[in-house]
């Protein structure tokens, strides 16, 4: 190059950092900066990237990135050496240990960060600490997918993989929006329906695939699990059963048939919000157009029935034998790229790495780690503030997530996170749980410059890569977490190398993984499980037999319905989620290009209920729920129906979890975020 050596540009292949479809790309660097990246042709992605993907990548090199420690003094942020920050988180935890006991501190893994550093993560909190207190933000979106799952098939999660789009003959979408949010599987989709899959859409707004649906079943929120027992009622009432599947199987069919047939279209369509016709077309659809594909999601898990809502649709897959071949499953779409690794590598209160229950892999680990592990029962995140709240929680050390504005209820958050002792925030930025209660800061380094691998939605293991190196005095996340465990006298166990050397470590562990090793990865794209260095991987599960045995149970779910209800007072039903240009809380997104493209979050409402309540158009509105309230620009929209609103939730000033309840998943207690009752009036100036 005749520019000279500076001038280059160097090209480095890696794995998307957004959502989950875990798109590949090749990553460009000059002067250690990162400044373009494009498509790779690779088996996810096939040389397709989103508008996230493809432009979202200056927060790397954002002027506002925290690169050094800091240690927060009377109220002031202060920059410290790595020496100082770490002795002095090592000597807050070993007091917290000492007077109140390890189960007073808990420990967040993040999708943000590799499987490898999650593994750390949860090592530390169990090896180190010696509490079970660790989960991650799985917990806020897809556990109940993955209990639901696992519970039923035996392995939590999706089946199927992406490549089977093009296999399905019907797309069932139930609950998830992919052209926004998962927008490289969004547009296959969309091309398969184009060629001719039937395509059923379950959700409450005309979104862009609702609108090219043979069936748009737009189901009132909050109503999943009558609507998909109206389904399977209708599948046995129309005959429209697979009896081979069933009888090789399926158990529990009488008990189920009788349950269910409570169940009628003709009975539940009505409060569903939705015709018993379109219910009735819907069955016809998937149990025919065989194979048929589903893919769901957080319209289904964030719900006080969110496990439960996805055991009725697993019952569909059941009773139609959409299930264990091509082209067919239940297919949760995990909204962050490492979300599925950071729960699988064990960021879970009750399970070790590979989802190995405790009380059956534990000795196993014990051997391996060279300890006994705790033998409490860990706290989730929803039970860790509710314990910091009473008192009980003393610290929390958050890596890459900012806790405090993605939970639900700020009110209870914010109550329940001041009484904390030590808050210690591990990201790039000062994001909000930093900000209002953080103790520590320490600087992580972005996927762009780290090694390791992640997970995506369909089990795929993939390499990210360091493009560049990390600034000032930022280190990667494994680091730190080894930084930490020497000064709390464990460096055994944490003095790993690089990632390379953790990840083997992780796959002696776990056996479904033991095939993945690093040159295989490099070479073959492989999902899990993959149990020796010669098996190909399993892209469709549960092919034979379950992972949980010959058989599955169907599952009787009678309909709870959510206390969070609209009446005279608060007579509109809010739902919030993402949008396609941002990604959760914006922390990397609106740091990029893509702040231009959609500057803030909206309220979106139907153009009839504006009019009944006489606003215009991108006008600044006050929302009201029974919890709190916020301020955000109306959008007038018909993808809303009328009676119900849409706020995306990306910028932290405007914080719409305000809103939100305290109404949390039976099972897994992942907050419901899809149903807030709420009443909305033209912003005063005061
Ligand atoms: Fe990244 Fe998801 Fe977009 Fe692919 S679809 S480029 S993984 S945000």
């Amino acid at each position: 190059d005749k520019r000279g050596p500076e001038a280059i540009e160097y090209w480095t292949r890696t794995t998307c950092v957004y959502c989950g479809v875990g798109c590949q790309m090749d990553v460009s660097s000059r002067d250690g900066k990162v400044v373009a990246v494009r498509p790779a042709n690779h088996p996810t992605n096939r040389g397709h990237l989103c508008v996230k993907g493809r432009y979202a990548f200056e927060f790397n090199h954002a002027p506002d990135r925290i690169t050094t420690p800091m240690l927060r003094r009377n109220g002031e942020w202060q920059a410290v050496s790595w020496d100082d920050a770490l002795d002095f988180i090592a000597g807050r935890l070993r007091d917290i240990v000492a007077r109140d006991g390890p189960d007073a501190i808990g420990v967040l893994g993040s999708a943000r960060a590799s499987n490898e550093e999650n593994y750390l993560a949860q090592k530390f909190a169990r090896v180190v600490l010696g509490t079970n207190n660790v989960d991650c933000c799985a917990r806020v979106c897809h556990t109940p997918s993955a209990k639901a799952l696992k519970t039923m098939l035996g392995t939590g999660a999706a089946t199927n993989c992406f490549d089977d789009i093009e296999h399905a003959h019907a797309l069932l979408l139930c609950g998830v929006n992919p052209t926004e949010n998962h927008p490289v599987v969004g547009a296959r989709i969309k091309q398969a329906v184009l060629r001719g899959a039937k395509l059923v859409v379950v959700d409450p707004r005309c979104t862009e695939l609702a609108q090219l649906a043979d069936v748009h079943l737009a189901v009132k929120p909050g109503y999943n699990v009558p609507l998909f027992n109206a389904l399977a009622a209708t599948l046995i009432e129309e005959d429209l059963l697979d009896y081979a599947f069933l009888t090789e199987r399926v158990s529990g069919f009488d008990d189920f048939a009788a349950f269910v047939a409570e169940y009628a279209p003709e009975r539940v369509a009505g409060e569903c919000g939705v015709a018993a016709a379109d219910i009735r077309a819907a069955a016809r659809i998937y149990a025919t157009a065989k194979p048929a594909m589903c893919f769901h999601g957080l319209g289904m898990t964030e719900h006080l029935q969110g496990t439960e809502g996805v055991m009725t649709l697993i019952n569909l897959a059941l009773l139609s034998g959409n299930l264990g071949k091509p082209g067919a499953g239940i297919n949760p779409l995990r909204g962050q790229n490492n979300v599925q690794g950071s729960a699988q590598m064990g960021c879970d209160p009750a399970t070790l790495t590979g989802s190995q229950l405790i009380k059956d892999a534990g000795p196993r680990f014990e051997a391996a780690w060279g300890c006994k592990l705790p033998a409490t029962h860990g706290m989730d995140l929803l039970q860790m503030i509710d314990a910091a709240r009473d008192g009980n929680l003393k610290a929390l050390w958050a890596f890459g997530y900012d806790v405090y504005l993605s939970l639900a209820n700020e009110a209870a958050s914010r109550t329940a996170m001041a009484k904390l002792d030590l808050v210690i925030v591990q990201d790039l930025f000062l994001n909000e749980t930093a900000c209002a209660f953080g103790t520590v800061f320490l600087p992580a380094a972005s996927f762009f410059e780290k090694e390791g691998t992640f997970m995506n939605s369909d089990r795929r293991v993939q390499r990210i890569r360091a493009v560049v190196p990390p600034p000032s005095d930022a280190w990667p996340d494994w680091w730190i977490i080894q930084a930490l465990a020497a000064r709390l006298d464990h460096p055994q166990g944490f003095c790993f190398d690089n990632p390379r050397a953790i990840w083997d470590e992780v796959r002696t562990l776990w056996p479904d993984g033991a095939g993945l090793s690093y040159e295989r990865i490099e070479r073959e794209s492989l999902h899990w499980p993959c149990p020796d260095e010669h098996h190909p991987g399993t892209p469709v599960l549960h092919r034979e037999r379950f992972s949980a045995g010959k058989t599955a149970a169907l599952a009787c779910i009678d309909f709870v319905p959510t206390p969070e209800t609209i009446d005279d007072d608060y007579p509109l039903l809010l739902t919030t989620g993402r949008t396609l240009y941002h990604f959760n809380a914006g922390t990397m997104s609106y740091r990029t290009p893509n702040a231009a493209l959609r500057s803030s979050d909206t309220l979106d409402m139907s153009p009839g209920d504006a009019a009944r309540l006489g606003l215009a158009d991108g006008e600044p509105v006050h929302v009201h729920s029974r919890h709190g309230m916020t301020t955000l620009p109306l959008r007038i929209t018909d993808v809303v129906r009328t009676g119900q609103l849409f706020a995306s939730f990306h910028r932290p000033e405007l914080f719409v979890n305000r809103l939100t309840s305290l109404v949390r998943d039976r099972q897994v207690h992942t907050p419901e975020y899809k149903v807030t009752a709420v009443w909305v009036e033209r912003a005063r100036s005061d």
